[in-house]
């Protein structure tokens, strides 16, 4: 099976994918945190990728698209995967599409989770991201047992440089310029199914399971 997650920055793309990757037991493969991973390690692509990702803006296509197309060819790959954060933009769809087609493959779902830009600063605000194994949690919605430290790993928990208000601005304009567009570009392929991302977060995956089925 393989899924695309859509939705604006913030829209709980990533929560949904994790979710979605336990029970289905494929992987959750997210460029985001691809490019952070980079980051982290000081790497040439990730200093290169930071650059764009700081000012809210797209990492170039000739970055991003091989990282992905890598990633996918791995062997945890070949049952499915859930793609979180690709594509980003028709050009990167049209890449994704034709690799896939060579191996006779294509998208099974492309998943929206729709949540109006209003609630999205609130969101990404709250957002804190484990610096070490990248779980996600929000200060009102999602609250770590103790402030500040990972549930799972007991790493610091970070406000992302991204998530501040002045980015988040940004990036939302990006994504309405660039990413919104792949709604119709997937429902034109008729794989195109949306949730309401506003909900409570076991609501949103009850929807997501009804689509996928049991
Ligand atoms: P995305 O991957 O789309 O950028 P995330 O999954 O990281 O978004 O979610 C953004 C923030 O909102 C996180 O802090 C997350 O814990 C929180 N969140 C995700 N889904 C919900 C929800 N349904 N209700 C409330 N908060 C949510
Ligand atoms: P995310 O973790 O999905 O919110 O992504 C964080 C940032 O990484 C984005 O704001 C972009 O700068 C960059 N990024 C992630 N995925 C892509 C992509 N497919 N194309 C271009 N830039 C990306």
């Amino acid at each position: 099976m393989k899924i695309i997650m859509l939705g604006a920055p913030g829209a709980g793309k990533g929560t949904q994918a994790k979710m979605i990757a336990d029970k289905y037991g494929i992987p959750h493969v997210s460029t985001g945190d691809i490019f952070r991973a980079n980051i982290k390690n000081g790497t040439a692509l990730g200093m290169e990728a930071k650059q764009y990702m700081d000012k809210g803006l797209l990492v170039p296509d000739e970055l991003t698209v091989k990282i992905l197309l890598d990633r996918v060819a791995q062997d945890d790959c070949k049952k499915g995967y859930v793609l979180d954060g690709f594509p980003r933009n028709i050009p990167q769809a049209n890449v994704l599409e034709d690799a896939l087609s060579k191996l006779g493959e294509e998208i099974d779902f492309a998943i929206d989770v729709e949540v109006p830009d209003e609630n999205i600063v609130r969101r990404m605000s709250g957002r804190r991201a484990c610096v070490s194994c990248g779980a996600t949690y929000h200060l009102e919605y999602v609250p770590p047992k103790q402030e500040g430290i990972c549930d799972t790993c007991g790493k610091e928990l970070i406000l992302r440089d991204d998530d501040k208000p002045e980015t988040v601005k940004n990036r939302l304009q990006v994504y309405h310029e660039k990413t919104q567009p792949l709604i119709e570009f997937y429902g034109g392929k008729g794989v195109l199914k949306t949730v309401d991302g506003t909900r409570d977060m076991q609501e949103v995956f009850a929807d997501i399971v009804d689509i996928l089925g049991e």
